[in-house]
């Protein structure tokens, strides 16, 4: 039986995901997951990225924004909002809270995140086994100038701040620049249980069209994880989030300019690197670049890569194990 690794954001993650299921049926799937988007909000534990990719996978996403549940209502938030009790910019619906809850409740019974979100998808059945990239507290803060808050913010001191990723990503949709990314925590944290064995274990490791900096990104900033995947001698293979230039959906081409990495399919193969990265799938519309990407020593091709569909998904999933196979042999 193959085993696979996949490092998975949120919502690019969850999506290839589903179809690396379906071109890989009998295969053994690992994901290791984002947490560097947790926030904790009307004192709950919300785990935006894990919980996309085990609600996509387990049949409970709302398809249309490709985030939180299906048949959503909003009702705490109104009765929050009536309180005057926010953040009103994170759409926490009802569905949502209860998973919120559930993990809040057993981890403030000692439980590790790991073991709270194996039982979360006791429930789920994802068909892959979803761990946490750690069980240790890791944050995203984005730094940004405290002058282009002003008029949104009222800010007027002339400076930097940090602000949480959730803050920087949802509610200020990337509007202003980003100047540096940290994953505060990662520095000290570990790899949560079975991480490392995974990818010990693993015949390929794929790297999904996920946020290169805020997602997978933050993962390989947890010590070890990067380094597991050079050593573990088995294919790891990418597909590009970037595609023309421009991210598919979302703003990753801030955080992209924050690590210094210029919004194209070919930067972001050279930002993993040879050292990381054995192959890298561009959009068609990226073909211009395979030759580049070439040049860095990573074996590059140009395929469709837009997750229009379960079949067209399937497809970029089957494309990304040939060139393992390509690599391995
Ligand atoms: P997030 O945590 O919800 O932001 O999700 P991820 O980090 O997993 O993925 C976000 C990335 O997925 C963005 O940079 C998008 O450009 C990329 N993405 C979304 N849909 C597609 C698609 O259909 N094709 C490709 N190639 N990338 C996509
Ligand atoms: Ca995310």
């Amino acid at each position: 039986m193959q085993r696979i690794v996949v490092l998975a954001g949120g919502i690019g993650g969850a999506r290839f995901l589903r179809g690396l299921k379906s071109a890989a049926p009998d295969a053994d799937i690992t994901v290791i997951g984002n947490t560097g988007d947790d926030i904790h909000l009307f004192g709950l534990k919300v785990c935006p990225d894990l919980d996309t990719v085990m609600y996509t996978l387990g049949g409970g996403i709302d398809e249309e924004k490709g985030w939180g549940r299906d048949g959503e209502s909003f009702a705490v938030k109104e009765e929050l909002a009536a309180y005057g009790v926010g953040p009103q910019w994170f759409g926490l619906g009802d569905r949502d809270f209860a998973t919120h809850i559930v993990r809040t409740q057993m981890m403030g019974a000692g439980y590790p995140l790991s073991a709270v979100t194996e039982a979360l998808c006791a429930r789920w059945q994802p068909g892959v086994r979803l761990l946490p990239m750690t069980d240790d507290r890791v944050e995203t803060h984005v730094l940004i100038d405290t002058a282009d808050l002003a008029g949104s913010d009222g800010a007027e001191e002339q400076g930097r701040k940090a602000v949480h990723f959730q803050e920087y990503w949802v509610r200020l949709r990337a509007s202003v620049d980003a100047h540096a990314v940290v994953p505060v925590g990662a520095d000290t944290a570990k790899p949560a249980p079975g991480v490392l064995e995974a990818i010990a274990e693993a015949d390929v490791v794929l790297f999904p069209p996920s946020n290169p900096v805020v997602s997978v990104g933050t993962i390989l900033a947890v010590p070890g994880i990067r380094e597991a995947i050079a050593e573990a001698g088995v294919p790891v293979v990418g597909l590009s989030p970037i595609v023309g230039d421009a991210p598919v959906r979302g703003m990753a081409d801030k955080v992209l300019a924050a690590v210094g990495v210029e919004t194209s399919a070919a930067a972001v193969a050279r930002h993993y690197g040879s050292g990381l990265l054995d192959g890298w799938l561009v959009d068609e519309t990226d073909a211009g670049a395979v030759a580049g990407v070439e040049e860095a020593g990573i074996r590059c091709r140009a395929v469709p890569l837009m997750m229009t569909d379960a079949e067209a998904t399937a497809r970029m999933a089957r494309e990304a194990l040939r060139m393992a196979e390509e690599v391995r042999a």
